[in-house]
């Protein structure tokens, strides 16, 4: 999902915020929603949908206020449904809330049974509802808003990065291991307005400048006295999602200091001093594969050429719920360049392998278009294991790489090769300290528990 908040009286935050999550659509094209806060009155429009659809003039006009919350919505629990769109908005003793949230608990089952037992009207079915619950709930015990939050903070696993409206401020906040992502913009000087954003794509579109990251079990609340930071988590350690870096996020992003095409071009490069091969050009599966083929192309000396073009107003397959949805989008999305492949030994470099049903439907399409060779090249390790906190690659068994080994993946691709990048390259192309990062759907190595039940329902 995607997530933005923004505090500037004067300005039109509703405006504001359907730029910021129009930059953030690819987190999320499920629905979107916006709420604004004028004074104690929250208002609030969401649906099903793209950004683009869901708002109008006519719509944006009617969300006045000195602050916003958005939300896009990338589907990963609960069902898809319009109830289930965010920002979601409870009722507390000093105010309505509207909270925005990205990634995916993962203690809801026994978190619903404390709201259940507290006769929490549990009206959809998303984790991201829960949270607000579990701020309504200390609030209306006796907390204020800051104490509030993070007694219900404390009581949530798994990965969350809020944005959270209230009468008086906004609140941005990241789970203690920071995996999903959560940045600080400031908008304009005397005064300063402060802008949360998933990324700063949705910093740019603005105009806004990147400040830093919220860190991990960081919170930062954005009132009329500015900005403060409160960390609230005993154990704070930095896990970012390795699969935001490799593919997720845009890559005009920035993250540890640099966009991620500068990181996915060096991946390339690594790749291709890991598995080298002869052939006569190397490219990309469009968009998301494209930078590390052009990194791959450098360090190996192999021409880049476009094989494949994109039609650019399909959605990103993955999202499409269902297996057959899937096997049928990707003819709408990809088409060959016949006369640039035809007779060729082609290296084609994909991101990641999830199911395997992308990349074996595109190599019939390559070798229907005459090439000769294909030599497949990913800018990830094997996906082996599911992930829990918000990014859908699926349940254990739907991962090609679960019971496969590569040359197993091979033949079934029908590919001539086939190579991974190792799991250490990917994180020394980091150049960050390579313990800073969640890479559990490539290990198993999870950097929270998982509870049995829940493990039970995805893991082989
Ligand atoms: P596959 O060959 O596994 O069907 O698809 C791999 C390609 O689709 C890659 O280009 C990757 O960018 C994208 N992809 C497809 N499904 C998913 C998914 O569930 N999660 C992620 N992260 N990427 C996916
Ligand atoms: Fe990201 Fe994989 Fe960790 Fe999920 S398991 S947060 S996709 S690195
Ligand atoms: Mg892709």
């Amino acid at each position: 999902c995607g997530v933005f908040g923004i505090y500037a009286p004067g300005e039109d935050v509703a405006k504001l915020t359907y730029f910021g999550l129009y930059a953030l659509q690819h987190r999320g094209q499920e629905s979107a929603g916006i709420a604004t806060f004028a004074g104690e009155q929250v208002h609030l429009h969401k649906d099903m949908g793209l950004v683009s659809h869901v708002f109008n003039e006519s719509t944006l006009s009617k969300l006045p206020g000195n602050l916003a919350v958005g939300h896009t919505r990338y589907s990963t629990t609960g069902s898809s449904r319009k109830v289930n769109a965010q920002p979601a908005v409870v009722d507390t003793r000093l105010g309505s809330i509207a909270l925005a949230h990205n990634g995916n608990l993962v203690n809801t089952g026994h978190l619903r049974e404390e709201l259940l037992k507290s006769k929490c009207n549990l009206v959809t079915t998303t984790d991201s509802e829960m949270i607000a619950f579990a701020i309504a709930e200390e609030i209306n015990a006796g907390a204020d808003w800051l104490e509030g939050c993070i007694r219900a903070f404390n009581r949530c696993q798994g990965a969350f990065s809020l944005v959270i409206g209230t009468p008086t401020g906004v609140m941005g906040v990241r789970d203690p291991n920071g995996i999903r992502p959560l940045v600080i913009g400031t908008l304009g000087e005397n005064p300063v307005r402060y802008v949360l954003a998933s990324e700063t794509c949705g910093l740019d579109i603005i105009g806004a400048d990147y400040l830093r990251d919220v860190e991990p079990g960081e919170l930062v609340w954005i009132t009329e006295d500015g900005l403060a930071s409160f960390p609230w988590s005993q154990q704070p350690q930095k896990k970012l999602c390795i699969f935001e870096m490799i593919y997720f996020a845009r890559p005009d992003s920035m993250m540890n200091d640099e966009t991620l095409y500068s990181y996915r071009l060096r991946l390339g490069r690594r790749l291709a001093e890991e598995s080298a091969v002869e052939a006569d050009i190397v490219f990309g599966v469009p968009d998301s594969g494209v930078p590390a083929a052009i990194g791959f192309s450098q360090a190996s000396g192999i021409p880049y050429a476009e094989g494949l073009i994109k039609n650019r107003y399909v959605g990103r397959t993955f999202i499409q719920p269902t297996q057959m949805m899937r096997e049928s989008g990707i003819k709408m999305k990809l088409n060959p360049l016949k006369d640039v492949l035809y007779g060729k030994r082609v290296v084609i470099v994909d991101d990641s392998i999830v199911r395997g049903t992308t990349s074996r439907k595109l190599v019939k399409t390559l070798r229907d278009a005459g090439v000769v060779e294909v030599h497949m090249r990913i800018s990830s390790p094997p996906v082996t294991h599911p992930c829990f906190y918000g990014i859908d690659t699926d349940t254990q068994d739907q991962l090609i790489a679960a019971t496969k080994s590569v040359e197993e993946i091979a033949k079934q691709l029908e590919v001539d090769s086939l190579a991974y990048l190792s799991w250490k390259g990917m994180l020394e192309a980091t150049r960050e300290d390579t313990n800073s990062f969640c890479s559990a759907c490539f290990t198993g190595d999870y950097p929270t528990s998982i509870p049995e039940a829940l493990k039970g329902s995805k893991l082989i």
